[in-house]
């Protein structure tokens, strides 16, 4: 994307650019083509905002693995966790006896995740685990074991790399702080 001065003084500083996350994406990719060697992989994507660590990711996985997203919402247009989530698409695949990964842009309060894992729990998956490429441990709500954690980052709003804000700046190819005008 062709970014101009006014787009980037919006979408304020850089927190973690492209090749920091390129290089940590490998680095977990590495692992878990390694822990899921002779397993049933399937990864589940949470739509929208996991999509371009998902590209990013599943090319560097080197073990057979399959696909899914649900899309889901727990946020509305403001930077603050509603605490609900709804389903707006789920699964196509039947995870029974699968060992999932969830694969998510990031774990803010816990809540989404929480509220997820009961559900896909419940669809008897042979293991379940998570990795997300942002963690903000600081803000958490429910206590959330994640196995795989690209970045852990401070309390801040952050959009870009897939992550929006009111549905902007997902293009954008670095982490990037949030400064509303
Ligand atoms: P939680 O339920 O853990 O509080 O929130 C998880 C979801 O909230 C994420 O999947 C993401 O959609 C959204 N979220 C949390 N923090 C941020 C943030 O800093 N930036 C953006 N764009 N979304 C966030």
């Amino acid at each position: 994307m062709k970014k101009n001065k006014k787009m980037d003084k919006k979408v304020g500083r850089v927190l973690i650019n492209k090749e920091q996350i390129k290089k940590r994406t490998k680095e977990l990719a590495k692992q878990i083509s390694k822990d899921y060697k002779d397993k049933n992989l399937v990864c589940i994507t949470i739509l929208r905002g996991a999509f371009m660590f998902l590209a990013d990711l599943c090319r560097e996985i080197t073990v057979p693995a399959k696909f899914d997203f649900m899309a889901i919402s727990s946020y509305g247009d403001k930077s603050e966790s509603s605490g609900v989530v709804r389903i707006y698409k789920d699964l196509d695949m039947n995870i029974a006896e699968k060992d999932v990964l969830i694969i998510e842009d990031i774990v803010d309060t816990g809540r989404t995740m929480d509220y997820l894992l009961r559900n896909l729990k419940t669809r008897n998956p042979k293991s379940i685990e998570i990795c997300t490429l942002l963690n903000k441990p600081a803000n958490r709500i429910v206590n959330i074991k994640i196995k795989y954690v690209g970045f852990e980052i401070s309390p801040e709003f952050v959009i870009g790399y897939g992550l929006d804000f009111a549905e902007d700046y997902r293009h954008i190819e670095d982490v990037r702080v949030f400064e509303e005008d």
